[in-house]
């Protein structure tokens, strides 16, 4: 927990009063509560974070960003669509230097493009950065150290987490365009292999989007498939012709 300032609560002592102790233990009603209030506190210092952070975005960002806000306020020209996952490591602004307006982006776990025909936020948002802005590239990026990837290769991890499982289904294939294993890669490799694989796959699909597939035929769009590794900050690109990942910086 984070330490306390001036200017806020006192923390709560966590030692029980001779009052609350019962032949030796804390009383249980007394502890339950303590216990409630901790939790409480520790989750309002948690999002203290949030709420210091976008004060020093308002202080110190934003009135060097005004005219570009301002131009951007309504409306937007994004030329990339960036389809990723929704891991925390994975920050394409980060990694890519970009700025507001910059990247149309759709994440879910797994980065996955379902082909099914049931509406889900991915091929809606595809659908609408092809049609609407009219972006010029797609890019798939999945990531090392995957935990959706992970979990096809261990799906009893799933087991209480029904909608997750049913989530998986989308990766499967996967399995099918898994990439040579890499030995650099280490105990990772089988895990490697697979991502890699579920870019290729998912990048299928994103060809196969009947707005995606419009764009092609015109040569209006590009398609990439990435793998950014979260240890070194590196991406690959998948080359469609030699069929295998290679650096993004030669
Ligand atoms: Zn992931």
């Amino acid at each position: 927990m984070q330490s306390f300032d001036s200017g806020k609560a006192p923390p709560i002592s966590v030692t029980p009063s001779p009052s609350q102790i019962i032949c030796g233990r804390l009383e249980v009603t007394e502890a339950l509560t303590l216990t409630t209030r901790l939790d409480k506190l520790d989750k309002l210092d948690k999002l203290d974070k949030l709420i210091e952070g976008h004060q020093r975005f308002h202080r110190e960002v934003f009135p060097g960003k005004r005219e570009q806000f301002h131009l951007l306020a309504e409306m937007q020209a994004p030329e990339w669509l960036f389809i990723t996952c929704s891991d925390s490591r994975v920050l394409p602004d980060l990694f890519l230097q970009t700025g507001p307006g910059d990247l149309f982006i759709t994440r879910n776990a797994g980065n996955v493009i379902p082909l099914s025909g049931e509406e889900d936020g991915a091929t809606a948002t595809i659908e609408y950065a092809v049609e609407v802005l009219k972006v010029k590239h797609a890019i798939l990026c999945g990531h090392s150290d995957c935990g959706a990837l992970k979990a096809a290769l261990n799906p009893s991890s799933l087991k209480n987490l029904p909608k997750a499982s049913r989530w998986l289904a989308h990766v499967e294939e996967a399995f099918t365009h898994r990439q040579p294993l890499d030995p650099a890669d280490g105990e990772n490799a089988e895990l490697v292999s697979l991502i890699k694989g579920n870019v290729v796959a998912q990048l299928a699909n994103l060809r196969a989007q009947p707005s995606v597939a419009r764009a092609l035929a015109h040569n209006k769009i590009e398609v990439h498939g990435w793998y950014y590794d979260i240890l070194t900050g590196r991406i690959e690109q998948y080359d469609e012709q030699e069929r295998k990942f290679l650096p993004l910086l030669g």
